[in-house]
């Protein structure tokens, strides 16, 4: 079985369990070192909170239980676990279709399907007989890219090293920080609007600021989007004087 002392959280979220809860414990950052590399070793799946800055907690999970990993099996498509911006890749001729990689997947993103090698007369050499021809290959792997988590797993168990992690050929942004991504995905969903007006959280001047100063760092066609969901004079004035720089 696994470990169990697996999810690390940090700063003031680590500090307040370890004071009111009876599941968490402060440790040194050697520890924490320590319980990553154990939890690699495992095949666990590594996600921390989807932001460059702070994050509040990095999870060390298994397939089996693992809630989060669990919805990405059953909702994998929406994507309710942000991806790695790798995807796998597999080669051909080193694959041996063994079909480990399809048991290491913690959200069944791989499945093994009948190989059709073509034939010897299909390829245009003479038919061999049976007993030279090369082993046939009975099944492949076929990765659904949609709810792959590019964790690496399946790379990192693959007997002949037939896989190899790439990047993705569009780039999955990770949010700055909390306000970053919670701006990012009501701009996704068209909610900016309400995100704004409907939450006490933003009621101030301050962090009105920071949900514009994220604005300000999106790519021009995020801002368009939020520009128009916005319906604001003045941050149509920030873009603009941001574009005349
Ligand atoms: S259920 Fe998964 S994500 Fe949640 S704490 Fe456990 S391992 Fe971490
Ligand atoms: S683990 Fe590697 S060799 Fe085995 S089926 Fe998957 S890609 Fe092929
Ligand atoms: S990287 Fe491999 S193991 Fe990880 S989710 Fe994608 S297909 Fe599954």
């Amino acid at each position: 079985g696994a470990p169990m002392e697996t999810c690390l959280t940090f700063d003031n979220v680590a500090r307040s369990l370890a004071e009111h809860g009876g599941y968490t414990r402060l440790i040194s950052k050697e520890e924490a070192k320590d319980i990553l590399q154990m939890c690699f070793s495992y095949d666990l799946v590594q996600m921390g909170e989807n932001v460059r800055e702070h994050p509040a907690f990095m999870c060390n999970c298994c397939g089996c239980c693992c809630e989060a990993l669990e919805a990405a099996r059953k909702f994998g498509p929406m994507q309710p676990i942000a991806t790695t911006n790798y995807i796998p890749k597999i080669t051909e001729e080193t694959c041996i279709g063994c079909g480990k990689c399809e048991r290491t997947c913690p959200v069944n993103a791989i499945s093994m399907t009948e190989a059709c090698p073509p034939s010897a007369e299909e390829a245009g050499q003479p038919s061999a007989a049976p007993e030279s021809r090369a082993p046939r290959k009975e099944k492949r792997p076929l990765i659904d890219e949609s709810i792959c988590l590019g964790c690496g797993l399946c790379a990192k168990n693959c007997p002949t090293k037939a896989i190899v992690m790439e990047r993705r050929p569009i780039q999955v942004i990770t949010p700055v920080n909390s306000t970053h991504r919670f701006v990012a995905q009501a701009i996704e969903k068209g909610t900016l609007q309400n995100l704004v007006f409907d939450n006490q959280a933003f009621a101030n001047h301050r962090a009105m600021a920071a949900v514009f100063g994220v604005i300000l760092k999106l790519p021009p066609i995020k801002q368009a989007l939020a520009s128009r969901q916005f319906k604001s004079v003045y941050l149509d004035r920030l873009l603009s004087a941001q574009k005349e720089k």
